[in-house]
């Protein structure tokens, strides 16, 4: 069953429309990737899912419920968290501090942020520590804990393993994976690193200039000609 149905969505800055009529699914418990060139829309679906930009037509339906004119914190309310590009964390506020704020749609649980520690063992051990004197690599494993905080049951992750040393890519790649297989949180990945996303994915979507080209199971877009040609070539 979809947990977030997205139906001919329309969306963009000012005049300029980027999404051109998106339709997409995401099944609960499932991992769904977003794959495409930069400048294809990807990051604007993640956040016109969070309401903001608003999108100018179609339905976002999240759970049956039509989310497309709700406000940001409303969206997330009913469980959806986004980790958005760039990663966004506060730099002045403590590791723990960030991790607190990512649950302010429900309630703190101390419960949550130990499964946050178990994933990411070095924020544990830096909880006291400014995010903003993290690497790279740590600040991405802070905020994908921090929208994980809010115990949601579709986590957007945009780019997470943008700029990372292939080893912490790898770390960074099977979190994700424990988050879906252990807490059975949907997730809908964007990456531009499109082998490790497809080989983790249970679907794709190619997203090209604002709309959906190709849809399939991982293993499909993986072994189609025209998708190892335009994005694995070199992978
Ligand atoms: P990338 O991987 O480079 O982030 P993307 O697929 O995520 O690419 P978007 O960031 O969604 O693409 O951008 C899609 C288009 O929208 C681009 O042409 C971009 O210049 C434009 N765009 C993005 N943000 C804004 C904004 N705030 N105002 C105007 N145009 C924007």
């Amino acid at each position: 069953m979809a947990c977030l149905s997205i139906k001919g969505l329309r969306s963009g800055y000012g005049n300029i429309e980027v999404l051109k009529g998106i339709s997409i699914d995401v099944n609960a418990g499932e991992i769904v990737t977003l794959i495409g060139a930069n400048g294809a829309g990807k990051t604007t679906l993640l956040m016109t899912i969070c309401g903001s930009p608003r999108a100018s037509s179609g339905e976002i339906l999240f759970n049956d419920c039509n989310v497309v004119a709700k406000a940001t914190h409303e969206i997330m309310g009913l469980g959806i968290s986004h980790s958005p590009e760039g990663r966004r964390i506060f730099p002045h506020m403590t590791v723990l501090e960030n991790l607190q704020l990512g649950s302010f749609t429900k309630h703190f649980s101390e419960k949550r942020l130990r499964h946050v520690y178990d994933l990411f063992p070095v924020l544990y051990e830096r909880k006291q520590q400014r995010g903003g004197t993290l690497s790279g690599g740590e600040q991405q494993m802070l905020a994908i804990g921090r929208a994980f905080m809010a115990r949601p049951q579709l986590l957007l992750l945009d780019e997470p393993s943008l700029g990372l040393a292939p080893l912490m890519v790898k770390r960074i790649f099977e979190a994700i994976n424990e988050i879906n297989e252990v807490h059975g949180t949907a997730i809908l990945l964007v990456e531009q690193n499109a082998l490790q996303a497809l080989r983790l994915a249970n679907r794709g979507y190619v997203l090209v200039n604002g709309k959906i080209l190709l849809a399939g199971s991982g293993k499909e877009l993986l072994t189609n000609k025209d998708i190892q040609k335009a994005y694995l070539e070199g992978a």
